[in-house]
């Protein structure tokens, strides 16, 4: 981990953004943590406050083994995905991007609130809990609006397992877990290769394969984590250690966006 190195003002990110071609955002857990979803590997993430290891919650052995283990953190992680709200770092990429100023949102976050927040392109490196695929059959459900999901997730006894409407597999939601391939990297690494301008949200750049992604950056790109960086400073590259809400606040004001 590296201290930042070359800071930005506000002011020259915002110039840098109204004068992009093309630019791209990558976000890491930091941007929704003020939403009050929990860095799961933090000091007080949700896997330290109940308990759950990670090394299992998202271990496709251990789903394929007992995916009541798995099923009893999906319960709560998704009762507290219903409380929260993007944060105003999510409404101003969704304000970018409406304005043409934005191409794409590479998110290494499960919690959708890019989407909630309005964001249109987005590829979700973990996936997401919005979608699940069945392990025997095949199928692919939209978790979010059947009802034996509902019923799986909050109404049924324990373990709360989903289970696939049409053949009665047990259904995995679409997150990514260990052992399994990220999703749309090619397509990230193309979005950014031809971007002129890269800013990192909320990322630490520790978790591989994401913390590469930056390397295909052929132009300026712009860190805005609270705390140390994984990524070796050269030019074209600043370091922002800093608020992420209170920092975008800023160059949102001077873009005239600053309207929520
Ligand atoms: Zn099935």
């Amino acid at each position: 981990m590296r201290s930042p190195a070359v800071s930005l003002k506000a002011a020259h990110c915002a110039d840098l953004i109204s004068r992009s071609d093309s630019t791209v955002v990558l976000t890491g857990a930091g941007i929704s943590t003020s939403a009050g979803i929990p860095d799961f590997r933090g000091p007080r993430g949700l896997y330290v406050t109940r308990r759950y290891d990670p090394e299992r919650v998202f271990d496709i052995r251990w789903f394929q083994r007992d995916p009541g283990f798995f099923y009893e953190f999906a319960r709560d992680f998704i009762s507290m995905m219903m409380t929260v709200r993007p944060t105003f770092s999510h409404l101003f990429l969704a304000r970018l991007e409406a304005a043409g100023k934005l191409d794409a949102v590479i998110t290494q976050n499960i919690d959708m609130l890019h989407q909630s927040a309005g964001s249109r392109n987005v590829v979700e490196l973990h996936g997401s809990y919005g979608t699940a695929t069945c392990r025997d059959c095949g199928r692919g459900f939209d978790a979010l609006t059947n009802a034996w999901w509902d019923e799986a997730m909050l109404r049924s006894p324990r373990p709360p397992v989903a289970f696939c409407p049409a053949c009665g597999g047990v259904l995995k939601p679409d997150i990514v877990f260990f052992g399994e391939t990220v999703n749309g990297y090619d397509r990230a690494e193309r979005i950014i290769a031809r971007s002129d301008l890269l800013l990192v949200i909320g990322s630490s750049l520790t978790v591989t394969p994401a913390s590469l992604l930056p390397r295909e950056a052929g132009g300026t790109t712009v860190v805005v984590n609270r705390g140390p960086v994984s990524l070796e400073p050269s030019a074209g590259r600043y370091f922002v250690d800093h608020d992420t809400d209170e920092y975008l606040r800023d160059v949102a004001g001077l873009l005239g966006m600053a309207d929520r």
